[in-house]
């Protein structure tokens, strides 16, 4: 491709985008229907020998891709947490791209590091971290870097961590071995904290205490101060605990004000992990849940999830660098240059050398909107959010799960855990909303996130209006087979004596036809399978319905629902 192609086909692809942007609300469905290995028949098996034109190659998009795209930016999309994603942030990565540095230095690329620092230092000081935390303190020690993701950063505090404890136990054993002083490092989390810090802790090779939070899911001071007492009795070495701060589970807060004392007592590392959650500080109203940060030896915010900012984008700050780089620092004599007394270079904050120009796109992101605009879009969402817990308040039938402060509301139908993953699999089957689901305190629990960067009240009510009318059918069909004695006992996954086959009635045809047609997603299985299938939960994906088939009661139609090309559901397109 030469340059004057490029322009074209830049221009071209930006129109593109904004086209899918512009239409992807009434042209898509938000959750993809394929089946796993759906592209493999359909590119070859072989990378092309000869050059292909562009216009080939874009033409696969719509036809081979795009029927395999979850569509993250969609106005029905709730699950997870948002993907960050603005037009100024695209910009910025498209230019960092364009530009194709490698900024692991100062020297290989200044700006690379400075605009860093400003940008990290900008949004630390909208967030309220602590002046430590800052580069520009005058005499300070702190400092903020952009790393991948939520997991690396936690990664990296903990190799900080157990580096610095392993030095500290150096001091009384200076024979011993690191491996032997190793085996006794142990770190901290709830059960409410990501599944990333228990990755970190075998990474690390250092034990993990998972500790039970209290009943509104938060980390408190007293279970993490008994656990970190029997382990001292037992001659552990407590040096490291993550907190979280809105978990992803339910958005919960560890208690900072309790956990910092005690971290601080024992001399441990405490990280705050605030993936989700940390980006709301820039308003302040939510400051106050910030009360104890001044403990914290780290603390982390992804601005790639809510605040629209594309990944990778996860901001990170130190109380201490040079503490924190210890873990990593190696300097081969390519790698210096003459100013690394004087300036930051990044490539000693974390696991790998090379590094993108990651700050254009936060930059362009705090500029376009302003401080201002990204408060009123983190509003926006909460003020959704509230909006949607209180539809699920006035509905008898269903619970809020969590204490909702942020962009996500958890609730459930009230009833049993099957139910519930009924309810979700046919939400998501419907291919008219995704959520995904979570547990809390041993319940199956709906997540349900504001995402879309411009969600509105309508989109709100639809929502609701989607879960209630599905919640109806799932209601009135439980009711029936209530009746029927050997169900009920398929429900609670209890033993149950082979199945005598049940006559199906006309009128139980004509529902379970009903239903097909609106779970066009279902995957179908004899009873026989569904029952061993129970105990593994291996059915239950969460996404796909699953009609159990009667043996006598067959599936007249078994052709009237399937899948047609591009996600299109067959049976709709021909208009039945
Ligand atoms: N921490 C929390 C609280 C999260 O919610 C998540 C992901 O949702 C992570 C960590 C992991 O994030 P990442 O994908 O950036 O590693």
């Amino acid at each position: 491709m030469n340059t004057d192609e490029f322009r074209q086909a830049g221009k071209d692809m930006v129109d593109y985008i904004c086209d899918y942007m512009e239409t992807l609300a009434v042209k898509r469905r938000v959750t993809p229907a394929v089946e796993p290995g759906y592209l493999k028949n359909m590119i070859p098996d072989e990378a092309p020998e000869r050059p292909e034109p562009w216009d080939n190659i874009m033409s696969d998009i719509e036809s081979k891709i795009m029927p395999g795209i979850t569509h993250w930016q969609h106005p029905r999309f709730h699950a997870y947490f948002p993907s960050g994603n603005s037009y100024p942030s695209i910009l910025g990565d498209l230019l960092s791209d364009g530009v194709g540095i490698i900024g692991f230095s100062w020297a290989s690329s200044p700006v690379c590091q400075e605009l860093e620092t400003v940008v990290l230092d900008w949004l630390g000081k909208a967030i309220g971290l602590p002046d430590e935390f800052l580069s520009c303190t005058q005499g300070g020690k702190g400092g903020g870097v952009m790393q991948g993701s939520a997991s690396e950063c936690i990664l990296v505090n903990m190799l900080a961590a157990r580096a610095e404890a392993i030095k500290r136990l150096k001091k009384d054993e200076p024979e011993a071995e690191d491996g032997h002083l190793l085996a006794r490092l142990v770190a901290y989390c709830s059960q409410e904290a990501h599944s990333c810090v228990e990755k970190a802790a075998k990474i690390c090779m250092v034990k993990l205490r998972i500790i039970e939070p209290d009943e509104k899911s938060s980390l408190r001071g007293e279970q993490l101060r008994q656990q970190i007492e029997e382990d001292f009795e037992d001659n552990l070495v407590p040096f490291f605990a993550s907190a979280t701060f809105g978990s992803t589970s339910s958005c919960s807060f560890d208690k900072l004000s309790e956990i910092g004392p005690i971290c601080e007592e024992y001399g441990m590392w405490l990280h705050v992990d605030g993936a989700y959650a940390g980006n709301a500080m820039i308003c302040d109203e939510f400051k106050y849940l910030m009360k104890g940060i001044e403990y914290a030896s780290s603390f982390n915010t992804n601005p790639n999830k809510w605040l629209l900012t594309n990944f990778d984008c996860s901001t990170m700050w130190v109380r201490d660098r040079f503490k924190f780089t210890e873990a990593m620092v190696v300097d081969p004599l390519y790698l210096q240059h003459n100013h690394d007394s004087q300036v930051i270079d990044y490539r000693h904050w974390g696991v790998p050398l090379s590094r993108r120009f990651r700050a254009l796109k936060l930059w362009f992101v705090i500029r376009s909107y302003g401080l201002e605009g990204l408060r009123e879009y983190i509003r926006n969402h909460c003020r959704l959010a509230k909006k949607f817990e209180s539809y699920v308040r006035d509905d008898r039938r269903f619970e809020v799960c969590n204490d909702v402060k942020m962009g996500l509301v958890c609730f459930r139908l009230k009833g049993n855990n099957k139910i519930n993953q009924d309810l979700l699999a046919s939400i998501n089957g419907s291919g008219k909303l995704h959520l995904i689901p979570s547990s809390i305190r041993g319940k199956y629990v709906l997540r349900f996130c504001v995402v879309a960067e411009k969600a509105t009240e309508e989109d709100m009510k639809y929502a609701w209006d989607v879960i209630t009318s599905i919640a109806a059918e799932i209601l009135e069909t439980t009711e029936k087979v209530e009746k029927d004695k050997e169900l009920p006992e398929i429900l609670s996954g209890a033993k149950i004596p082979p199945p005598t086959p049940i006559p199906a009635t006309a009128g139980d045809k004509a529902l379970f036809r009903r239903l097909s047609r609106q779970f066009s997603f279902t995957k179908s299985v004899s009873r026989d399978i569904y029952q061993r299938s129970i105990s593994r939960n291996s059915l239950h994906d969460g996404v796909s319905p699953i009609v159990v088939l009667d043996e006598e009661g067959e599936h007249e139609n078994k052709d009237d629902v399937f899948f047609g090309p591009h996600g299109t559901i067959q049976e709709e397109e021909n208009g039945k």
